[in-house]
């Protein structure tokens, strides 16, 4: 707890790791700068779709930095900070929530396991520290994130709910359906007798979630597992992969091999779960060249929508930890490590979102190699210097630039991925800026029958995504991309392209507070996804 400094907010838990600390600073510089407010902390956005920096934040830092004397005391500066309103752009406000420590079936030797913390989770990892200040309370954790949220002027009308903490379909299901019902209620400020009744009152309720998010291990995944997540609203998955090398898998005791990883994903395509994983670079037997190979298999099939870039930590209480004591392993520098990703990056596809290069592990707990948490901002210099760019999604979301709807092109990228053919449908500014997506899939014959109803013969929408400001209603402002009715032209178009292809159906893996923005589009409620009938005669 060494580096975290309470806020002073009413729960008293210390917010700010040293990541929020070391953003803070760099987006002071650019205030100071001169650069508006609202842009700088929007340049800065805190890892893990976490949102972005609060002005508590920003405060508390400029005070440290004043106190310590490395910065000047300047009142125009802290007044500017506390004018601005905070607005929120990406659309949707990510809400992290952990489960209670559990055990999980793995033994990978990279894996911290802590007393009191839910397995791979640090003591002192921000979110971590939350969830054990409400003693991994689903219903708190949620309420006082919002409030939170709230408090410091993010609206909290669409809610994107992160469900983190080890491997959750190693958990009971009695567990994971009073869990999921728990953070329901918090959304909806009321307590509800089920699952199902507590989901029926989002879809009208003041914080609607517009995102359900679990992680586990790819060999979890099964046929009953997808109806199961399903039924609890999940959207969208993350599955640690780290390698797709079985070598390298055994030697880290991941306990799967690739081809069960790529058989999860298989399983995930096919009922139109969002997919995103995690790869590990530097795991035991890796080396710098293996790893560039590795990273290139990633998209032969596979083909995430989202990856986290998890370089592996040395951590104490390791068995990797034991090895290195050995002289068995050895830790890449922070520069190899630059070089790694700056490499990798140019190759990542644009239907492709990269939201980590590092995780966020407060740095004193890291034994040897890599302690800088800011290696994205590393990596984009580097990549600068190089004269190269990143167009995976993230590189290329609109943000708070203005957009002209008039001047946006519709794209259709086609790939293809584990037995589905993949279009990848975007709205792009002139300057190749993404201003929405969607994701369509269309299962071929060698894709896997899931066995639910709702995807017999069905296309698959897996993810509708308009970028702009998310303003409460009434507030609508011009050129804000979500309010322009492109959702509905995208929609529009994959229904079209999925009636060119023979499908008679469509099928949308729909959150639960979307279901209304479907039933409004002609989309029926089927019995786990939202469905569009007789497609080929509308
Ligand atoms: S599967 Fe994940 S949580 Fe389980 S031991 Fe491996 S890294 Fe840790
Ligand atoms: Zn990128």
């Amino acid at each position: 707890m060494k580096n975290k400094k309470s806020d002073g907010n009413s729960t008293g838990i210390p917010l700010y790791s040293e990541v929020e600390l070391y953003l803070a600073e760099l987006t002071l510089r650019e205030i100071e700068a001169g650069k508006d407010v609202f842009q700088a902390i929007r340049g800065h956005p805190l890892p893990d779709g976490d949102g972005f920096l609060s002005k508590h934040t920003l405060i508390t830092a400029y005070r440290n930095q004043v106190r310590d004397g490395i910065r000047q005391e300047d009142r125009n500066l802290l007044k500017k900070i506390r004018l601005k309103p905070m607005r929120t752009l990406s659309g949707v406000t990510t809400v992290t929530v952990l489960t209670k420590p559990y055990p999980c079936p793995g033994q990978c030797i990279f894996c911290p396991d802590y007393e009191e913390m839910p397995v791979s989770y640090l003591p002192d990892e921000p979110g971590a520290m939350r969830a054990l200040f409400h003693q991994y309370d689903p219903f708190t954790q949620v309420t006082s994130r919002i409030e939170a949220l709230h408090e410091i002027g993010h609206p909290t009308d669409k809610i994107e709910l992160l469900v983190l903490g080890g491997s959750w379909t190693a958990y009971q299901d009695e567990y994971q359906s009073w869990f999921i019902k728990r953070c329901f209620d918090a959304m909806n400020g009321t307590e509800a007798e089920t699952l199902a009744q507590a989901q029926s009152l989002n879809e009208q309720a003041q914080h609607k979630n517009v995102g359900l998010v679990l992680e586990t291990r790819p060999d979890l995944i099964s046929r009953d597992e997808l109806a199961r997540m399903r039924i609890l609203g999940v959207t969208k998955v993350q599955l640690g992969i780290q390698s797709l090398d079985n070598k390298i898998l055994e030697l880290n005791h991941r306990g799967h091999t690739v081809e069960e990883a790529r058989h999860g994903v298989a399983l995930l395509r096919a009922a139109g779960y969002k997919i995103v994983l995690h790869w590990m670079p530097n795991l035991l037997g890796a080396t710098l060249d293996s790893d560039r190979e590795d990273f290139n298999r990633l998209w032969d099939d596979i083909a995430p929508d989202e990856i986290k870039i998890y370089p592996t930590q040395l951590l104490k209480d390791t068995q990797l930890y034991d090895k290195w004591k050995r002289g068995e392993y050895k830790p890449y520098s922070t520069e190899e490590l630059i070089q790694l990703i700056t490499d990798i990056k140019p190759t990542i596809p644009r239907y492709c979102r990269v939201n980590r290069v590092v995780r966020d592990i407060p740095s004193q707990n890291v034994v040897a190699g890599n302690k800088r948490t800011s290696l994205r901002q590393d990596i984009q210099v580097e990549l600068k210097s190089r004269g190269e760019i990143c167009l995976c999604i993230r590189c290329r979301e609109v943000r708070d630039q203005e957009i002209e709807i008039k001047s946006l092109v519709l794209n259709d990228l086609i790939y293809t991925s584990t037995g589905c053919e993949e279009h990848f449908l975007s709205f792009n500014t002139p300057d190749d800026h993404l201003a929405g997506f969607l994701r369509l899939s269309l299962p071929g014959s060698n894709a896997i029958d899931t066995g639910i109803k709702d995807l017999d013969h069905a296309a698959i929408i897996r993810e509708v995504h308009i970028y702009g400001q998310s303003l409460p209603v009434g507030q609508e402002r011009d050129g804000a991309a979500q309010h322009a009715g492109l959702g509905t032209a995208l929609l529009a178009e994959g229904e079209r392209i999925a009636a060119e292809k023979g499908f008679h159906r469509i099928a949308v893996i729909s959150a639960v507070g979307t279901r209304q923005y479907y039933l409004d589009r002609g989309y029926k409620r089927g019995d786990l996804y939202m469905v569009k009938e007789n497609l080929n005669r509308s």
